[in-house]
């Protein structure tokens, strides 16, 4: 029944993204109204506004999280409009720099980009190397694969190849879950579509909305299996900036409360699937107790 659902996804979001083409979109509008606070230069926040535009990294092949529309050449997706509205609430321009899951942590560190908002899980090793935001969305691990497929679930993936992306939460919950499978790990999501689509991989796993990108792409494949993890997703911010963070915690609250999140979830993801979600009332120290560190304790 689940595959159905998804199926029926496919054919709307195809032509969706065609008429969004057509009528041109009003991404990066956040919507947010009000006057812009101004900040003192010395602040993160007064240097964003000082240069005028605010670095944000995003995935570029992630429908629809973050994607580059081949038709527009714009960046487009639930985690790109998200940075659009933080962007708003400074009075500056977003620029979107493509970061993958293997180089989201070092893009903060060395000063490449501002924000991550990159479907990026938020883990008790990651927050001890940047800082996370309250969560923006919980988005769950699945199992992709071909519809011919005779793999059923995680306890069919024994022997089996799985291609999943490096430095992502899947190199450790398929070491957990499928101990036995053989790991394909690679830099973008986009490379385990195409090792899946020609039989180089057996199947793929990540989180659930980054699967049925791949789907909709490829409608001859199909999520397999239950849930496997939660993933909730926060913004990465360079470890220790602390007003940065309250900021964009401040921007988030507004967010969830006045209805433009709703509006996030229902353009890129209910209007599909029909599902309704409220935002994330999980808290950032919640999150963290979902996943106990690994490597940092
Ligand atoms: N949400 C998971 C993570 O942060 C998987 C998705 C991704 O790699 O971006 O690792």
């Amino acid at each position: 029944m689940r595959h159905k659902r998804w199926r029926w996804l496919v054919a709307l979001l195809a032509l969706t993204a065609l008429v969004g083409a057509a009528c041109g979109d009003d991404e990066g509008d956040g919507g947010g109204g009000g006057t812009v606070e101004e900040f003192p230069a010395d602040t993160t926040m007064g240097r964003i506004q000082e240069a005028g535009e605010i670095v944000i990294g995003v995935k570029f092949d992630v429908p629809p999280f973050g994607f580059k529309n081949p038709q527009t050449d714009e960046v487009e997706g639930f985690d790109v409009e998200m940075g659009g509205f933080i962007a708003d609430a400074l009075g500056v321009e977003p620029t979107y720099v493509e970061a993958i899951s293997d180089n989201r942590i070092p893009f903060l560190q060395d000063g490449t980009v501002d924000l991550i908002l990159s479907t990026m899980t938020i883990t008790t090793d990651r927050d001890a190397e940047i800082d996370f935001s309250e969560p923006y969305f919980i988005a769950h691990g699945r199992i992709l694969v071909p519809e011919d497929s005779d793999i059923a679930g995680v306890e069919d993936l024994a022997g089996r190849t799985v291609c999943t992306a490096l430095g992502s939460t899947y190199e450790e919950n398929l070491g957990e879950s499928a101990p036995e499978a053989e790991l394909q790990l690679v830099d973008s999501y986009s490379e385990c579509l195409e090792l899946v689509q020609t039989g180089a991989v057996d199947a793929v796993s990540t989180d659930d909305v980054i699967l049925t990108g791949m789907i909709i792409q490829d409608p001859t494949l199909m999520l397999v299996g239950d849930e496997l993890t939660v993933e909730p997703y926060g913004i990465g911010i360079k470890d220790g900036e602390t007003e940065f963070k309250e900021f964009v915690d401040g921007v988030l609250a507004d967010v969830k409360e006045d209805g433009r999140w709703q509006e996030l979830f229902d353009k890129w993801i209910g209007q599909y699937t029909g599902q309704e979600a409220t935002p994330p009332d999980l808290t950032l120290d919640e999150a963290l107790e979902l996943r106990p560190c690994v490597e940092t304790c």
